[in-house]
């Protein structure tokens, strides 16, 4: 291991200090006064005491100075008085220092400065850095130990801490030099020296020629190594005998390396009684090791083995590896606690994030929650409007299958009245005109006969008539007749159906007029419109007396593509009540013609039907006694494309 220079502690107890240098007789003074005070005085005022009686035999007895700062540091205690307990931990760790027990002061200068740092003490963080720059540089890690230097220096700054900045300035010295960095830890040197002097502490830079020796002997200038420790024995205001003891050492290594062995062995041996009366062990080892050295060089093994026992002792209980251990251990454990402090908080900044998150996610569910109760509530609306309305439907389509059903019944019904009354009637009657004939036919004459068969012949094409139209409507109602739309000339059309009339007209002596135009067609099914034609024709025939007139009219309405076909007579015309339910199945009910003439009730059913099959509309205009007029409308056909028929 290299040589290390621990002026520095007594440099950094300086930072606390009120009185640099005391005398034996100032501590005597301060002992004495201990004793007077002990049983009496505040607490305050015996820890001060206390204090400053610790750094002032620190150097001459550190393990006394250690016992008083162990009663101050109960004192501290017992009153919480944080700041000065920081103190005395940091004076325990600096006896320690004296004595060469590193790991231990370490330890002491950890727990002061974690004090002052949890008190936010800028001032004691400042001492706490750079008696750990102490350490470290003690340890050789002058990088570090620059650093926490440098970081002091920028607190004293802010402190306005001049002397200690000082002393940082002084121990970057030594940490420059423990780097090799001669001729940088000169110029830090003569800086601090300055800097002592600028603020009235001139034996602090006394002090300072230690180091200066120091490098001077590194640099193997021995010389001006010489002039400078010798500075510091010479001096006759200069009584720290750690100080002197380690400039006597640096003396004595100088003179060795002059080959001024007696000279050597002479400021060897005072330094080694110095060291050995305040106990300072690194101070032991290191002068031991030249004695050893410088009697080897002359020969005298005896002497040379007796110092290198001593020297090996002494290096082994300081620097051994457990010891080295022991700090790097000890550094672990403030990284290790620094490391705590951090997870702490870094725990507490996670919890404050794992509440804020709870939080939002709090939040977040309840919209989740209250958007999903909106939406099952919106869609129960939605899916019970959507039965309604399917419920709706179903019930319109069950009322209308209903009104269906109703119907059909109602066809039924007239189906059965007219099979069964009107149907049989005509057959009846020819039934009884072939037995009048049968039994009689001997005795009636000609012209009874004629009567007869004429008669027979009426009421045959009564019941012809009523069954055609009860097929055509059977037909219609089954769905059986289908539609065979073709271009029909309308006029042609009429006249045949008039044609197959006739007859009942002639009867009745009733006149035919007609203004249907001779080009005009309708694009419909003619069986159906011709039923359509000679039901209404033959009801206008039935309700006319005699004498009346048919009017037939038919024109093309330009606005509908529809042709509108009109039969219209001078009868008896329908009652105002019946008007309004003429063309409804359930509300049939026949009237009989002015001959008497039978009717069906289906006649006028079917011509809706028919005429409401093949696209158009049917209505009745009638006054009771003037007369009726049926119309209804077609599709308008062209002439470009009939059928011949
Ligand atoms: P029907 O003539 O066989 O009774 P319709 O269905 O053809 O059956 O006519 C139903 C009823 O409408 C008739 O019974 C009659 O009361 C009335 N009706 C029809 N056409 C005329 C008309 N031209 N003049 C007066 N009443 C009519």
């Amino acid at each position: 291991m290299k040589r290390i220079f621990r002026t520095i502690l007594f440099l950094f107890m300086l930072g606390a200090g009120t009185c640099t240098f005391a005398s034996v007789g100032q501590s005597d003074s301060l002992l004495k006064r201990w004793q007077a005070i002990k049983d009496t005085a505040h607490d305050t005022v015996k820890i001060e005491l206390l204090r400053e009686l610790g750094r002032q035999i620190k150097y001459s007895n550190p393990d006394s100075a250690i016992q008083f700062l162990s009663i101050a540091l109960d004192l501290a205690e017992k009153n919480n008085l944080q700041n000065e307990k920081a103190h005395v931990i940091s004076r325990m760790g600096g006896a320690k220092y004296v004595k060469g027990e590193y790991d231990f002061a370490l330890e002491y200068f950890l727990e002061a400065l974690s004090i002052w740092e949890e008190i936010d003490n800028k001032k004691g963080i400042a001492i706490g850095l750079n008696n750990i720059g102490l350490i470290q540089n003690m340890q050789e890690k002058t990088g570090k130990a620059i650093h926490n230097h440098l970081q002091s220096i920028e607190l004293c700054k802010e402190n306005k801490d001049t002397l200690l900045w000082a002393i940082n300035v002084h121990n970057l010295g030594i940490a420059y030099n423990t780097a090799g960095s001669y001729d940088t830890a000169l110029i830090y040197a003569d800086s601090s020296i300055k800097l002592y002097r600028s603020i009235g502490r001139p034996l602090e830079a006394v002090i300072v020629y230690n180091l200066k020796g120091e490098i001077f002997i590194n640099k193997g200038e021995y010389d001006k190594a010489i002039e400078n420790n010798l500075s510091i024995i010479n001096h006759p205001d200069y009584n720290n005998k750690w100080e002197i003891c380690y400039a006597l050492a640096n003396l004595a290594e100088a003179e060795k390396h002059l080959g001024h062995h007696e000279k050597s062995i002479e400021y060897a041996m005072r330094s080694f009684k110095l060291a050995l009366e305040i106990g300072a062990k690194w101070d032991i080892q290191k002068v031991t090791g030249i004695l050893a050295e410088v009697y080897s060089l002359l020969k005298n093994w005896e002497e040379a083995y007796r110092f290198l026992a001593i020297h090996k002792a002494y290096s082994d209980s300081i620097f051994n590896e457990e010891k080295e251990k022991e700090i790097n251990y000890l550094q672990l454990q403030r990284k290790h606690e620094e490391n705590e402090l951090l997870a702490a908080e870094n725990q507490l900044h996670e919890q404050r994030i794992e509440r804020k998150n709870v939080v939002i996610y709090g939040v977040i569910s309840g919209v989740l929650l209250l958007s999903l109760i909106v939406f099952v509530l919106y869609r129960n609306n939605f899916l019970k409007t959507r039965l309604n309305r399917e419920l709706k439907k179903t019930s319109e389509t069950i009322a209308d299958k209903n009104r269906k059903l109703t119907e059909l019944n109602a066809t039924k019904d007239r189906l059965f009245r007219i099979i069964s009354h009107d149907l049989k009637g005509p057959v009846s009657n020819i039934v009884s005109f072939t037995d009048l004939l049968k039994e009689n036919y001997i005795e009636f004459d000609k012209q009874t006969i004629k009567d007869i068969i004429l008669s027979m012949n009426k009421t045959s094409k009564e019941g012809l008539r009523l069954l055609d139209n009860l097929l055509d409507w059977v037909r219609s109602q089954t769905g059986a007749l289908a539609l065979h739309c073709a271009h029909i000339n309308l006029m042609e059309l009429t006249m045949e159906v008039i044609e197959l009339l006739i007859t009942a007209a002639s009867a009745k002596n009733i006149k035919f007029d007609h203004s249907i135009p001779e080009n005009l067609h309708v694009y419909a099914d003619k069986n159906m419109t011709a039923a359509i034609l000679r039901n209404l024709i033959s009801n206008a025939i039935k309700y006319t007396p005699e004498g009346g007139n048919i009017k037939l009219e038919a024109w093309p309405d330009a606005s509908s593509s529809k042709v509108e076909i009109a039969v219209s007579d001078n009868g008896i015309g329908i009652k105002k009540e019946n008007l309004k339910t003429i063309f409804d199945l359930d509300e049939q009910r026949t009237t009989p013609g002015t001959n008497n003439e039978k009717g069906t009730g289906l006649g006028l059913i079917i011509c809706k039907e028919f005429v409401e099959k093949q696209g158009g509309t049917i209505w009745v205009e009638s006054e009771e006694g003037k007369g009726s007029k049926f119309t209804f409308t077609l599709p308008h056909g062209s002439a470009q494309y009939t059928e011949s028929y």
